[in-house]
């Protein structure tokens, strides 16, 4: 359970930061200074930010996602390990040495994934982490009630399925394979990444079936 601070007051999910803004201070103050310093190159840095905005996203989960779904091969393998399956897709170039750990949804297990002590994430696969996810809140509160911050994204999981919170670390970077919707049988691989979003892969919501299709 994480030690940080903790309030109580309600958040939104994707509204108002509950980062404090004295973070957001520092961290230009200390960039500045390396920056004045020499000890990092800005537009370097500006290459990076670009990169994990635009370029790097939660579509290539999305892609790994797709690939276990039509692939009972691939699925496995991403199973057993995570690090080498998404490398294989040529995704997600995993440059910190962290380890990926891909964890199932089923009918009988619900995953969700958070960081209680910061807000490690798998950067290379879902690219920048939403506010929430970093948000003290949502860091003490899915650890203590993950059913009820779950029925704040929409998602309610019933008390036959077991719900499973997973801490990442520096070390350690989880990956939700959701489960697949049904009427989704005739869907290709590239609709089917279509569906899926990055908060599926989190954990805290389902993969929806497409709108519109009828499902029997
Ligand atoms: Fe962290």
């Amino acid at each position: 359970m994480s030690g940080s601070e903790h309030h109580d007051h309600d958040h939104d999910h994707d509204g108002h930061s509950d980062v404090p803004s004295d973070v957001a201070l520092r961290a230009k103050a200390l960039f500045s200074l390396l920056a004045d310093k020499g000890l990092v190159d800005p537009d370097g840095v500006d290459r990076i930010v670009e990169a994990y905005e635009h370029r790097v996203g939660p579509h290539l989960g999305a892609k790994v996602v797709a690939r276990a779904w039509v692939e009972d091969a691939y699925r496995e393998s991403l199973l057993v390990d995570g690090t080498a399956a998404v490398q294989a897709l040529g995704v997600g170039g995993w440059r910190d040495g962290s380890r990926l750990v891909v964890v199932e949804n089923s009918a009988e297990v619900h995953n969700v994934v958070v960081c209680t002590l910061c807000s490690c994430y798998p950067l290379a696969l879902l690219g920048v982490p939403p506010v929430w996810y970093k948000s003290a809140p949502y860091r003490s509160r899915v650890v203590m009630d993950p059913r009820g911050v779950l029925a704040e994204f929409g998602t309610h999981v019933g008390p036959e399925v077991e719900v499973r919170v997973w801490d990442s670390n520096s070390e350690v970077r989880y990956l939700v394979l959701p489960e697949r919707p049904l009427g989704t049988e005739h869907l290709g691989e590239q609709e089917l990444a279509a569906l899926v979003g990055r908060n599926a892969m989190i954990g805290v919501e389902r993969v929806a079936a497409p709108v519109g299709d009828v499902t029997d």
